[in-house]
C-alpha cells in the first residue's frame, strides 16, 4: 500500500511547503489563500464556540447545514435535494472523497479518474484495493480538454467508479457543457457510478460551472462532493458535503463513521449561515473577480519569464511549463526554483501515475497558484523574471 510508484506517498504539498519554509521563498506550491475570508462568517463560528456547540454533532451533520446546502443547491443549479437522505457533512471534500471510493470500490474494481489528478485520488484508490487508471486532460489553445474518443477507451468491464473534478486541479480546466454530455453518455452507456469533485464551483472565471447531475441520467448515478474550504476562502475549517441519490449517500455515511464519525461542530452553524447569506455570497463574487485579475497577473509574470502557460479558466492554479527555458524536468526545476528564483512551485508530475501519458506529457510543467496577495505575486514574478 505504503508505494513510492503512486499509491500512497507522503504528499507533495508537505514536501514544497517545508521547502518554502526552509528556504524562506515566496510559496506559491499549496493553494490556501493569505487572507481569511468574511469575518461575519469568523464570527458565526467564535459565537458557535461560546454558545456551547462543542460536543459531537450528529453524524450526518446539523440540519441546518444540511438545509443550507440542499438550499444552495436548489438556487444555483435547480438541483432538488431532501436535506434528511440526500446531504452528507464531511470533514472537508477530503474525507467526502475517501469515504466515497471506499464505499463503492473494491479489489477487482477500476477507478478511473482524469489525469493529472488531485494527489488524494490515487491515495485513496489504492486505500481501497481498487486499481486507478486515467484518461488524460490534454493541453489546448484554450485550456486543457478532454476527449471524448479517450474517455471512452478508458474504460473496461470492470470500471467501476468514474471520478471526475471540474472546475479542475490542478489544471485550472473547467469541462464544457459539451464534454460533461460525453461523460455522461459514457456513465449511461456504461452504468458507471459517477464522483464528482466540484469544490472549485464557485471559483470560475467568466465561464460555466456545469454540475455533472444536473445533465439527463446523471442525478441517479452522481454523488457530488464540495466544500466550504475554498468558496468562503477558510480552508482550515474543513467542513465538506456529499449529495446525491439517498441509497448512495446512506452508503457514504455508513463509512464516514468510521473514518471521523462526525464533523467540526462549531463550524457547521457558521458555514450554514453563509451558504445561505447574501453578504456572504457576495463577497464570494468579489472574491471571484479579484481572483480572475491575480490570475491575469501571474499568468503575464510566467510568460514574461519565459514559460508557456495554458490560461485557466478557473480554480486556484495556473500551470506553466518550462521546457521553453529549457528545463525539461519540473521536478528538478522545483526543487532548484527557491535557489533560482526564490519561489516555490509544484511539479505536475506529482499529479500523475509514473510512466502514463500525461506523465511524459506535462513533465516539464510547474503548478503554481494565484490565491495569494496582490503584492505577494508582483514579488513573484520580479523573481521569476531571473530565470530568463
Ligand atoms: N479536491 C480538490 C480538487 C482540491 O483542490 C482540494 C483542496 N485541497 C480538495 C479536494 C480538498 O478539499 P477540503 O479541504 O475541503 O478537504
Ligand atoms: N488543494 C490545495 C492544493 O492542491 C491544498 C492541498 C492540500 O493541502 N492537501 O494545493
Amino acid at each position: 500500500l505504503l508505494d513510492a510508484d503512486g499509491g500512497v506517498r507522503a504528499t507533495v504539498f508537505a514536501e514544497m511547503s517545508a521547502l518554502a519554509a526552509r528556504t524562506g521563498a515566496l510559496n506559491l506550491g499549496q493553494g490556501f489563500p493569505d487572507v481569511d475570508g468574511p469575518s461575519a462568517v469568523a464570527r458565526a463560528a467564535a459565537d458557535a464556540i461560546l454558545a456551547g456547540h462543542n460536543q459531537y454533532p450528529p453524524g450526518t451533520g446539523i440540519p441546518a447545514l444540511r438545509a443550507a446546502v440542499a438550499a444552495h443547491q436548489a438556487a444555483r443549479y435547480g438541483i432538488g435535494l431532501d436535506p434528511d437522505s440526500q446531504v452528507l457533512v464531511t470533514t472537508g471534500a477530503t474525507e467526502g472523497l475517501a469515504a466515497a471510493v471506499l464505499a463503492l470500490a473494491g479489489p477487482g474494481d477500476e477507478v478511473l479518474t482524469l489525469e493529472p489528478f488531485y494527489d488524494s485520488y490515487a491515495a485513496v484508490v489504492a486505500m481501497a484495493g481498487a486499481r486507478h487508471t486515467t484518461v488524460p486532460l490534454r493541453p489546448a489553445p484554450d485550456g486543457f480538454r478532454l476527449d471524448a474518443d479517450a474517455l471512452t477507451a478508458a474504460v473496461t468491464p470492470r470500471t467501476r467508479l468514474l471520478l471526475l473534478n471540474s472546475p479542475h486541479n490542478p489544471t485550472g480546466a473547467v469541462l464544457r457543457r459539451d464534454e460533461l454530455e460525453a461523460v455522461a453518455r459514457v456513465a449511461v452507456a456504461h452504468d458507471l457510478t459517477v464522483v464528482t469533485d466540484e469544490v472549485y464551483e464557485h471559483l470560475v472565471f467568466g465561464v460555466e460551472h456545469v454540475p455533472v447531475a444536473t445533465l439527463p441520467g446523471m442525478a441517479e448515478r452522481t454523488l457530488t462532493v464540495s466544500s466550504s474550504g475554498k468558496t468562503f476562502s477558510f480552508t482550515g475549517w474543513k467542513i465538506g458535503w456529499v449529495t446525491g441519490p439517498a441509497a448512495l449517500v446512506t452508503a457514504v455515511r455508513t463509512v464516514k463513521q468510521f473514518l471521523t464519525y462526525v464533523s467540526g461542530a462549531p463550524f457547521q452553524p457558521a458555514v450554514a449561515a453563509a451558504l445561505t447569506d447574501p453578504a456572504a455570497l457576495a463577497w464570494v463574487d468579489e472574491l471571484v473577480v479579484s481572483l480572475a485579475e491575480r490570475r491575469d497577473l501571474l499568468a503575464a509574470g510566467l510568460r514574461e519569464a519565459g514559460f508557456d502557460v495554458v490560461r485557466p479558466d478557473g480554480t486556484y492554479f495556473v500551470l506553466a511549463d518550462a521546457a521553453p527555458l529549457g528545463y525539461g524536468d519540473g521536478v528538478a526545476l522545483c526543487r532548484e526554483l527557491p535557489a533560482l528564483a526564490g519561489v516555490v512551485g509544484v511539479p505536475v508530475r506529482a499529479f500523475t501515475r509514473p510512466g502514463s501519458v500525461a506523465h511524459h506529457a506535462l513533465g516539464s510543467y510547474v503548478r503554481f497558484t494565484f490565491v495569494k496577495r496582490r503584492e505577494v505575486l508582483e514579488e513573484a514574478v520580479t523573481r521569476l523574471a531571473r530565470l530568463r
